[in-house]
């Protein structure tokens, strides 16, 4: 069994990339929060997709939750490895710095950034031994290039790009690929209240990007077809930087 990962699964680009790599034939753990109900739904698109998944439930910014599921799973599956994480677990707490509170800081930086660290360290060690991994980490054009009002956004997605980075140069010669995906805007839950008719105009391609154009990437970073590249930031925004 191949077994793959996706934190923030329950939703928007999480659950595309889990229905695609359900039907890429991985065995689907979905990572979420709170949101039983839509993670319930992720796991029906997996079995329709004719694969198997599980639901992992947890804080990705709670280093001790994260460790305890993770090492859960792992003792229950001795032998077997997650040879895919998707990073994708993201929030935005928009404001300009001047205004911003600590927690909404915090927070972003927790889930986004920190998030990546608890999840991704434990599952290291398994793939460097078995010389296989994929590792695909869900930044944003924000983290590229900044943008007003999400300081904390553009800094969490920024270190996660460096952070990918730096891990593809440490982890390279075991097997182990590590990229990060960058998407403009992408029509989920998270970009609910932004006013797609006044902002499409500065995308080139005039619209709004869907979950699953983004999930066909990953599916992409994540399959033999991408053995080579490693290291990298590939932006899908419709032309927009
Ligand atoms: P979304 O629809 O708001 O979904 C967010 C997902 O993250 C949900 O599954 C949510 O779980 C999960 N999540 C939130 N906090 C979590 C935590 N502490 N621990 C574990 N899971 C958590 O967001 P989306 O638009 O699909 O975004 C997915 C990723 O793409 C994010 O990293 C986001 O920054 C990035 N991105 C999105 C866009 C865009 O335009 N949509 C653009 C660039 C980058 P629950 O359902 O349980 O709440």
């Amino acid at each position: 069994m191949n077994y793959a990962l996706v934190t923030g699964g329950s939703r928007g680009i999480g659950r595309a990339v889990c229905v695609k790599l359900a039907q890429m034939g991985y065995h689907v753990i979905v990572n979420y929060v709170s949101n039983d109900a839509e993670a319930e739904k992720t796991l029906e698109l997996i079995k329709e997709a004719g694969s198997e998944g599980e639901l992992l439930k947890f804080d990705v910014s709670n280093a001790e939750a994260t460790l305890a599921a993770i090492e859960g799973w792992q003792e229950a599956h001795e032998g077997e490895f997650i040879e895919v994480v998707v990073n994708n677990a993201g929030i935005r707490k928009d404001n300009l710095l001047l205004w911003m509170e600590a927690e909404d800081w915090n927070r972003v930086l927790g889930i986004g950034l920190h998030g990546f660290y608890n999840v991704t360290r434990p599952l290291l060690q398994p793939m460097l031994v078995k010389k296989r991994g994929r590792i695909v980490n869900m930044a944003s054009v924000s983290g590229l290039k900044g943008l007003p009002g999400q300081c904390n956004y553009s800094a969490a997605k920024g270190g996660m790009i460096a952070a990918t980075k730096a891990l593809a140069q440490e982890v390279g010669r075991k097997g182990v690929t590590v990229n990060a995906v960058a998407p403009g805007f992408i029509r989920t839950d998270m970009v609910e209240g932004l006013d797609e008719k006044a902002l499409k105009g500065s995308i080139p391609l005039n619209r709004f990007g869907e979950p699953e154009e983004v999930a066909e990437l990953v599916g992409f970073l994540v399959s033999d077809k991408a053995a080579y590249i490693t290291g990298e930031c590939i932006s899908i925004n419709g032309g927009l930087y």
